[in-house]
């Protein structure tokens, strides 16, 4: 009974049973089946004793009506215990016979849900900026589970808690926790990616004792992460996607996906999106685009080390090297390369154009092909790894800042002063003392690497996990120094970030999945540009570039409004009206 009403209550439509109801149960002081049981004993218990007070009320004559304290005690017992069992089987019962099948009424609800979403988005007129509004409230639909058929292994649709049915899942799970089955293994082994996470999820929950309740296993495609995004899935986090926007950016609009769990941060990046908007958008220029690998090598010699710098430094040697790099693929052209000596050592820091792939599997391949040549030629060289952190990939390092890596990109707005007091809440003067203070100086003063900005770290991040980016190179992608700077004798605001090593790409890595697909989808940005290949990652960069810069806006005006506002009347240097812009 209880698998049969999880099954039928995780397939409805939100607004039936919650999320909430099912951390209710998983909250019972006792398991269901004892609570069910209990009601059950009280249900047949007073029924069996009202009757019997009936039927003796009947032969003596009794008025049914006239009722002792015990009699009153079982009533009250009588229909608690039924308004338990009716609210615990009565409606999926009532439900499961109204409806032909709990997936399609889910599946149709979403289908309808969705389409509201759609309908209240279009309906936008001019747009940003009322996000922050934070009266309305909508209530969003909740991911559903997707109806997939599966041949042996019956899995509730509580994303949290599996059946399963047949001998064969059962003995697969056990030989998964007595470790005769590897874990990893049991995608080959099984052929089927979602029964493989299922069992997995299950042998890991039996052999740890740990719950893993909350994270959901439905609902995702588990194929499509197969040898390319994640090994041993047991399930997928789920990230809130938020829009700010529209962005108008080189004379387009567009509407930004931000994945995050950090309040505001939306509302923020779309406030700055409508400062933009209102002062008649931003411009961006790409500077460069060129994704690095560089392996280290090593010679007996540092004087063996500098024949090979030079070797490869010489313009003669480039287009030789070139042709055997861009072997490696198509979209992969070889752009430069800069060594650096450490004695004996030598680091070859290899840059490429990768079309619309963020690149490092491409650049790597191109390296590899690179070292095996040189081997002909500098048989002493010892390959001690094809990285050598001179590239430099998630660490921050001042080759990046430096150099760029992947797309480097300078974006500018000009605020007008009317707006920079009434969409942004603050004036001119402030914000430019502000960004002085605390992102050049401040951030000098902490000696900062690329840090030259409020919190560009923010947006890049929550549009990487959108639009499918390696997160962990937020790292050098957030590198930025955002300028602030008043023009047209002092009434409006020239703001710009300078972003040199933006690493993003269209295609490949997490690019594919749905999800993040739809995002890319959602810019334009899906997929390999066929006419010109790297002009979607080319301008994805800008978008992101271009985000930044709406947060640095938005937020900078928050701390000036709020800080050093206040700290300019403190300190009675009021003359430039900013009480004004504190209110
Ligand atoms: P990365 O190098 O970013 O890790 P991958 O090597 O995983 O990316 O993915 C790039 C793959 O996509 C390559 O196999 C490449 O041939 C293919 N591809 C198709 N169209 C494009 C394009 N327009 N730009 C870059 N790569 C493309």
């Amino acid at each position: 009974m209880e698998v049969r009403r999880r099954s039928i209550a995780a397939a409805k439509p939100v607004h039936s049973k919650t999320i909430e109801e099912e951390e209710t149960h998983a909250q019972l002081p006792l398991p269901l089946y004892i609570i069910n049981a209990l009601f059950f004993t009280l249900f047949f218990t007073v029924v069996y004793y009202l009757l019997s007070r009936w039927r003796e009320k009947i032969r003596n004559s009794t008025p049914l009506h006239v009722v002792t304290l015990s009699e009153m005690v079982a009533i009250v017992a009588f229909v608690a215990s039924c308004i338990y069992l009716l609210g615990f089987f009565g409606i999926d019962f009532v439900q499961s016979i109204l409806r032909p099948s709990a997936d399609v009424w889910a599946s149709e609800d979403l289908e309808e849900e969705d389409s509201h979403v759609i309908i209240k988005d279009d309906s936008r007129n001019l747009p940003c900026g009322q996000a922050l509004d934070c009266s309305h409230v909508m209530t969003l639909p909740q991911p559903q589970p997707q109806p997939q058929p599966l041949p042996s292994l019956i899995i509730d649709h509580d994303p949290n808690t599996l059946t399963f049915t047949t001998e064969e899942d059962e003995e697969m799970i056990k030989s998964v926790v007595d470790g005769t089955t590897p874990s990893y293994s049991l995608e080959s082994k099984l052929g089927d990616c979602r029964r493989a996470a299922a069992i997995r999820r299950e042998a890991l929950q039996r052999s740890t004792g740990k719950s893993l309740h909350g994270l959901p296993l439905e609902g995702f495609d588990y194929g499509s992460i197969l040898g390319q995004c994640c090994e041993m899935p047991v399930g997928y986090v789920q990230i809130p996607v938020g829009i700010a926007g529209p962005l108008l950016l080189d004379g387009r609009e567009y509407s930004v996906p931000m994945a995050t769990t950090e309040g505001c941060l939306v509302a923020s990046a779309n406030r700055g999106c409508k400062a933009i908007h209102l002062s008649g958008g931003a411009t961006s220029v790409l500077l460069k685009d060129g994704m690095t690998r560089a392996p280290v090598v090593r010679f007996g010699s540092a004087k063996r080390a500098a024949e090979l710098k030079l070797f490869l430094e010489n313009p003669v040697n480039f287009d030789p090297l070139s042709m055997v790099f861009n072997k490696s693929s198509r979209f992969a052209r070889l752009q430069a390369i800069k060594c650096a000596i450490a004695g004996k050592n030598l680091y070859l820091r290899f840059t490429c154009s990768t079309g619309d792939a963020m690149g490092m599997n491409m650049v790597s391949k191109g390296v590899q092909n690179v070292l095996d040549f040189l081997q002909a030629e500098f048989p002493d060289m010892d390959v001690i790894g094809i990285s050598g952190n001179f590239c430099s990939d998630k660490k921050p390092a001042a080759v990046n800042w430096i150099e760029g890596r992947g797309k480097s990109v300078v974006c500018e707005a000009i605020i007008k002063g009317d707006v920079v007091r009434k969409v942004l809440k603050t004036n001119v003067d402030a914000l430019v003392e502000l960004n002085m203070l605390k992102n050049l100086t401040g951030s000098a003063m902490a000696g900062a690497l690329g840090g030259f900005n409020a919190h560009a770290s923010n947006i890049v991040t929550a549009v990487y996990i959108a639009t499918g980016q390696d997160p962990a190179q937020n790292v050098e992608s957030s590198h930025c120094i955002t300028m602030m700077e008043a023009i047209n004798d002092g009434k409006d605001l020239h703001v710009s970030v300078t972003m040199p090593s933006i690493e993003v790409g269209t295609v490949g890595g997490g690019t594919q999945l749905a999800s993040q697909s739809a995002c890319l989808n959602l810019l334009g940005v899906k997929g390999a540009n066929k006419e010109s290949p790297g002009a979607n990652s080319r301008l994805l960069a800008t978008i992101v570039a271009g985000s930044v810069l709406a947060g640095e806006l938005s937020l900078m005006s928050a701390l000036a409004a709020g800080q050093l506002v206040k700290s300019h009347m403190k300190y009675n240097r009021s003359s430039k009206d900013v009480t004004k812009a504190s209110s």
